[in-house]
């Protein structure tokens, strides 16, 4: 079984985002970029399918400026075993993203499509569910374990107060959340070897996709600025206080 694992390349997590001064977006010039953290969760899940000998084969696709080849690499680096990056200057919407990703499927023919459960630069949390609709998949959304069996995946997901477990008949869509595991760290050698792994070069119009944007951002701020708190010696200050500010 194949499996196909989207990577996407955002700003690192480490990162203290910049609001750009006109307000029309969040600084990326000369800032550490790096896989988006739910993204290195489904490639390790892919990869431990892999050596469990349970997948075949691990293709990793991004969709993305040239620099995204990096975020394939590292992909390559951990144990994935070939790319493919559809080159894209500008925002990657869901939508666009899932179509490009159904096409890629039609060729690839996966038995199972590992995605992160959102990204962490848009926070949409919606390409795994759209590829799922445009498929006609099952999906096992928000993913804290995965259990292969024959023709099926079981997906334990995280849910408001416990825990699901569902059965899917295979093809279909996991998406991780950050539980299902911890991400490997490439060895030097294994980074040395991914250079000689192949990366196919595609670009949106190869799959027929139009990447215009749908949505447009009116204005992107700083969260407010939180003001600094105060000591107090006891409870009978502290209700006085309350009752001073009106909170009671
Ligand atoms: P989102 O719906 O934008 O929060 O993204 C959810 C997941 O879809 C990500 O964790 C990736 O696995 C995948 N994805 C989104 N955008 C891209 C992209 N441009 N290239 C590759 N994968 C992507």
């Amino acid at each position: 079984m194949k499996v196909l694992v989207p990577v996407k390349r955002v700003i690192d997590f480490n990162v203290k985002v910049r609001v750009k001064a006109d307000q029309t977006g969040v600084e990326l010039q000369n800032v550490k970029m790096s896989m988006n953290p739910f993204d290195e969760i489904a490639v390790e899940e892919a990869i431990r399918l892999k050596e469990a000998g349970l997948a075949s084969e691990i293709v990793i696709v991004s969709i993305g400026p040239v620099q995204a080849q990096e975020t394939i690499r590292t992909a390559l680096a951990m144990g994935g075993d070939r790319g493919i990056l559809v080159t894209h200057d500008g925002e990657t919407e869901p939508l666009a993203v899932a179509k490009i990703l159904k096409e890629i499927i039609a060729a690839e023919e996966p038995g199972l499509v590992i995605l992160g459960k959102q990204a962490i630069d848009d926070d949409c949390n919606q390409t795994g569910q759209m590829l799922a609709a445009l498929m006609g998949w099952p999906q096992g959304t928000f993913a804290s374990k995965v259990e292969m069996a024959d023709g099926s995946v079981a997906v334990t997901r995280e849910i408001d107060g416990g825990l699901e477990t569902v059965k899917l008949s295979l093809p279909a869509i996991v998406t991780t959340d950050l539980r299902l595991n911890e991400p490997r760290y490439a060895s030097l050698p294994n980074i040395m070897r991914a250079k000689q792994k192949p990366i196919d070069m595609k670009t949106p119009s190869d799959y027929g996709v139009d990447m215009t944007p749908r949505l447009a951002t009116l204005k992107v701020e700083e969260p407010a600025k939180r003001v600094a708190g105060v000591k107090v010696e006891n409870v009978g200050e502290l209700v006085s206080k309350l009752k001073e500010e009106g909170v009671i």
